[in-house]
């Protein structure tokens, strides 16, 4: 009974690449083979190799030092290029922190994947308390649009094209991929991996309304005696830039742009009613809602709103119809289709516009913008600097360089920056979105900048930079063309918070209004500028875009400039205790 030598070698040789591959390389290879150019992340144990098998095969792997900010770095990239953002964690605390960003890219409804490495999932259900052991993949269900677990090699190309598909498709949201150590481990022969790729077909396949809806649509629209258009983010999102210009320009219709679709159309173009909010909501008896939803932004659609007013909305989300008051005309359906078919049902239509509201608008909106620019001159001679003194020197140097996109965080330097620089170019502007937080700057900043390859400035209050300020470091790392200005104002909100108690701890509120922020500049390589004046700060800033590396400026404002919670104090809940805030 003698077996041959042969045989035995055979089955004992020690698997070798290229012959044989592991999970890890099979994930590196069904990303790339979707297309996926850029993964943003923070490797340990056990994704380490993973992302070098990325690397060699060319993907572009961006390594951060919060995985947090790594997050919101392919959630600004979702969204910028309409196809998945990728974000690779470490299982337990990375995967948590990782998916703060993937939860906050559903709520937005960027799209973005998150695969965290994950402990054995039979270690886990027994709880035996493993390595870095947590329940992820039912931790992330409940935050995120869909969620897959690969405990096998063979699993993972299926998992990433279906990952894909889902994150694009319809109302784009965060995706989980559980990507188990033991899948991640497992070794296949590279013929048998070679046969499980395959390329999805059309993964983010659109969905038309129905003709029915469009013409209700229509109908309504031309019938609007003071009709407007509202821009939200999910209309810059869907890259139909030319069928929104044609539709507003081509039957005259104001427009208000919510924060990220300003630029959509030009904010200072002879349609624009951005100074007329108010107006519009109490008096426009027609609303045409371009993806953005009626949530606390537009104070859900009720209060300030013309009673009378009816809504045409358009969203490819059938649940976001009616929530918060019905809606005359919903057209459900993907942008760029709803967009053609109302196009086309207009054709040969009128509207029935009365000659005298956008005549109003306009005039109501030179007074206002003249009002705001005299505010800016008389704040340029503010010293020490209040956020309209800086903003007296940023406006002009950021809108004479359009192609640069902003993102902004913070709460005064947010609704200021907001308000007073004027964009013209869809998609230049991110900013802290829906749930309107704080954390997002460097992340979305280095996304922003890796999606696009421009060059990126990023306002953000001292509190704000705070959050993801150590990620500065991974913009210098990767030389990313990247101006970051940071408002110190020496605390959330300001920096002349009291303790109440009379003792010497600071106050809630209070930062440091002495902090040097551009030595963290220094400290990895960047340019960096102090400042304490506008014209100071206008040299710094001029010189940083155009050098196109790495800069920090910090712009030293009085302590009292900004007030609790910005423009949106009034969420805040009353205390009856008279606080210094
Ligand atoms: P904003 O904050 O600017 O008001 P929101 O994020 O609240 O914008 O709303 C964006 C809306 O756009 C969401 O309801 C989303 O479903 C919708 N949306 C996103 N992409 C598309 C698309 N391609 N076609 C149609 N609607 C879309
Ligand atoms: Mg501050």
């Amino acid at each position: 009974m003698a077996t041959t030598d042969t045989n035995t070698a055979a089955s004992t040789a020690a698997p070798k690449f290229p012959e044989q591959v592991t999970g890890m390389y099979i994930l590196a290879e069904a990303l790339r083979r979707v297309g996926i150019t850029d993964v943003y992340g923070l490797v340990g144990i056990p994704v380490t190799e993973a992302a070098f098998a990325m690397q060699k095969i060319g993907i572009n792997y961006y390594g951060f030092r919060f995985e947090q900010q790594a997050g919101m770095a392919a959630a600004t990239h979702g969204y910028l290029t309409k196809t998945p953002g990728v974000l690779l964690t470490v299982s337990s605390l990375g995967f948590l922190n990782g998916l703060t960003a993937t939860t906050n890219a559903t709520v937005n409804c960027y799209p973005m994947i998150q695969i965290s490495g994950a402990s054995d999932p039979t270690m886990v259900d027994m709880d035996m308390g493993t390595y870095e052991q947590l329940d992820q993949l039912n931790t992330a269900r409940p935050l995120v649009k869909a969620a897959f677990r690969c405990s096998h090699a063979k699993d993972i190309p299926q998992a990433v094209a279906r990952a894909y598909r889902a994150a694009v498709s319809g109302r784009p949201g965060g995706v989980y991929i559980d990507m188990t150590t033991p899948a991640l481990g497992e070794i296949m022969n590279a013929a048998d991996a070679e046969k499980l790729f395959y390329e999805p077909v059309d993964p983010a396949s659109t969905v038309a309304p129905t003709q029915a809806a469009v013409d209700r649509a229509v109908e309504l629209l031309t019938s609007a005696k003071k009709p407007a258009i509202l821009l939200g983010k999910g209309a810059a999102y869907a890259q139909v830039d030319d069928k929104i210009k044609e539709l507003i320009e081509t039957y005259k219709i104001p427009y208000l742009s919510m924060s990220m679709a300003k630029g959509l159309m030009p904010d200072n173009g002879p349609l624009s009613a951005l100074s007329c909010r108010s107006t519009i909501m109490e008096q426009a008896d027609v609303v045409m809602v371009i993806g953005a939803r009626i949530n606390w932004m537009l104070s859900f659609g009720r209060g300030k709103w013309n009673p009378a007013g009816k809504f045409i909305q358009l969203d490819v989300q059938p649940t976001e119809i009616d929530r918060n008051v019905p809606i005359a005309a919903p057209v459900v359906g993907d942008m760029g289709e709803s967009l053609d078919m109302i196009l086309a049902a207009l054709k040969g239509k009128t509207m029935s516009t009365d000659p005298t509201w956008l005549t109003s608008l306009q005039a109501e909106s030179k007074a206002k913008n003249a009002k705001f620019q005299q505010r800016l001159a008389d704040a340029s001679k503010v010293s020490p600097m209040n956020h309209w003194t800086a903003l007296s020197a940023i406006k002009p140097i950021l809108e004479s360089n359009p192609d640069v996109i902003l993102v902004n965080e913070g709460a005064n330097t947010l609704d200021d920056t907001r308000d007073s620089v004027d964009m013209f170019l869809p998609r230049h502007r991110i900013d802290c979105a829906s749930w309107s937080i704080m954390g997002m700057g460097m992340g979305s900043t280095i996304g922003a900048a890796v999606a696009t390859g421009k060059s990126v400035v990023a306002v953000e209050g001292d509190s704000a930079f705070g959050f993801s300020g150590m990620d500065f470091a991974t913009i210098c790392r990767y030389k990313l063309p990247v101006t970051v200005v940071v408002f110190n104002n020496g605390g959330i909100y300001n920096g002349v918070g009291v303790n109440p108690s009379g003792g010497n701890a600071p106050a809630p509120t209070t930062l440091d209004i002495n902090a040097k922020y551009n030595l963290i500049g220094e400290a990895f390589g960047a340019d960096n500028y102090r400042v304490s004046t506008p014209e100071d700060l206008s040299k710094a800033l001029t010189a940083a875009i155009a050098s196109k590396r790495p800069t920090l400026i910090d712009v030293q404002l009085a302590a009292d400039s900004g007030k609790e919670s910005g423009h949106i104090g009034y969420l805040n809940p009353a205390p009856l205790i008279d606080y210094t805030v």
